[in-house]
């Protein structure tokens, strides 16, 4: 992807592929979509992939394989030990962080299992910019802490901070003066996922790992969004700014003891698993392999998988790709912003974040106004997104309500898979929802899970809101779907 500029004045982000396999998509009518998201339960995770239009869930798992990669998968060897699948993936490893060891594993949560059984025990203190939903419950469960120490920018959502995931250094010290002894490592999780997919400075990474490595303790990165992050490194960073992205790769790897990714992002395949330098680290961590996942050379994963993932990587390496996502991203949020819709800035990985605090400020927080504004938005335009607000929050133990710090739409966009055109159409529909938002109202559960409720749970319009938007949509957009 490239920013191009046009005759006319206009720049956009121009594809540097081309489609060469397609998936027939359809837009059912305004109608439907509205009875969908009632049999869904106003759920966005239990939608039909039949009646969506532009999935914008998630970037996990979803992004568009190249034709090397699934060239690749046809000489995948299905050896059940010691296959030469296995080696081209750890040989790609090595070749980009430097890593001798590869310990595979079935996907990103499971490296996380490895890690933390490994590492935390009761009492124990993780370090980390920014949590992520799974890193923390494998910690949690353990009876370990997790201890945030992301910048005040990085929870702004308005903020001109171009590295809004960076650590502040001065409490990462401070930690480490008051309770070293229970710290066995600092996780830095690159792309920081749940404030909106926001970078690190290669500086930043630089100076936690020069703090934890003089507290004698081990740095871990969480690389499943790493590509992003080396997207920002290389265009917002001036240090970098002479330094390709294997340089920057290497630079950060070169300061890391153990890397651990979700293939299901990092590599655009599936899968996962965790690279180091360390033979004593390795074997301390082994043994969980061929118990958890599966057999050393392949840890839960299909053959064909990782030589995808070993093409990914290599595919990484090339600014043309992974520039592709955040381009698109900062279109979108710049339109929007243009606009006057509330988004998350800077932009960032991952997605589009919407503001649904400031989109419909009279639903309450007790009526989810983000999971309102997910099922708004699928209305409006068959684009299903996630919710992030407290929805996706558990209830306190006396059973009241944990409300959330904020409320977002989480406009996923997965890599190489969406054309501009297709951008545009959401932009449009979420700009026609924007000028329609006092017919948006709340939504109450009527089904709530204790554990997991945003998955399973489900939930009804507080009142006939839905109804009145299809009327609304219907007297602007004609029989248009
Ligand atoms: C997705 C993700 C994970 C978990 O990976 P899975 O493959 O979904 O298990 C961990 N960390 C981050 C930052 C992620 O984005």
């Amino acid at each position: 992807m490239q920013e191009i500029q046009f005759y006319t004045g206009e720049s956009i982000p121009l594809e540097l592929h081309k489609v060469r396999i397609v998936q027939k998509l359809d837009l059912v009518p305004v109608e439907r979509r509205a009875e969908a998201i009632k049999e869904a339960g106003n759920n966005t995770f239990l939608l039909k992939n039949k009646d969506i239009f532009l999935d914008m869930l998630t970037d996990s798992g979803v992004n568009a394989m190249s034709d090397r990669q699934l060239a690749a998968m046809m000489i995948a060897d299905d050896s059940y030990a010691g296959s030469a699948t296995f080696t081209r993936l750890t040989d790609k490893l090595e070749e980009i962080f430097g890593t001798h060891y590869f310990l595979p594993a079935h996907q990103g949560r499971a490296a996380e299992n490895i890690l933390a059984m490994t590492f935390v025990e009761k009492g124990t203190i993780i370090p980390m910019n920014y949590h992520f939903t799974t890193t923390k419950a494998h910690i949690t469960r353990l009876g370990g802490y997790v201890e945030e120490l992301v910048i005040d920018e990085g929870t702004e959502i308005t903020s001109t901070h171009p590295f809004k995931g960076n650590f502040d250094l001065t409490r990462l010290k401070k930690l480490f003066d008051e309770k070293g002894d229970r710290i066995p490592f600092v996780r830095i999780e690159a792309g920081t996922n749940l404030i909106g997919g926001q970078p690190l400075s290669l500086e930043n990474i630089e100076a936690v790992s020069d703090i934890t490595h003089s507290y004698g303790k081990l740095v871990v990165m969480d690389a499943s969004l790493l590509q992003d992050n080396l997207y920002f490194i290389k265009t917002r960073e001036e240090k970098a700014r002479n330094l390709s992205v294997r340089e920057i790769t290497k630079r950060i790897a070169d300061k890391m003891d153990i890397i651990y990714f979700s293939a299901r992002k990092l590599g655009f395949a599936r899968g996962g698993g965790l690279a180091m330098r360390d033979e004593k680290l390795y074997l301390k961590m082994r043994e969980l392999v061929p118990m958890f996942e599966g057999f050393l050379t392949y840890g839960g994963m299909s053959v064909r998988e990782m030589e995808a993932m070993a093409v990914g990587l290599e595919e990484t390496m090339d600014m043309d790709v992974i520039s592709q996502g955040p381009l698109f991203i900062k279109y979108m949020t710049d339109e929007l912003l243009r606009l006057g819709v509330p988004v998350v800035t800077p932009a960032g990985g991952l997605g589009c974040h919407l503001d649904a605090t400031r989109f419909i400020p009279h639903v309450r927080q007790e009526e989810y106004p983000a999971g309102a504004l997910a099922a708004a938005l699928y209305i409006a335009g068959g684009i299903r997104g996630m919710e992030r607000g407290t929805i996706s929050e558990q209830r306190e133990e006396d059973g009241s309500e944990h409300l959330a710090s904020v409320e977002l739409l989480r406009l996923a966009v997965p890599r190489r898979v969406f054309t501009l055109s297709q951008i545009k159409y959401a932009v449009d529909r979420i700009k026609w929802l924007y000028d329609n938002r006092n017919l948006i109202g709340g939504l109450k559960f009527v089904e709530e899970p204790s554990s997991l409720r945003f998955f399973f749970g489900r939930l009804d319009p507080v009142s006939d809101w839905q109804q009145k938007l299809v009327e609304a949509f219907r007297k602007d957009f004609g029989d248009s779907l």
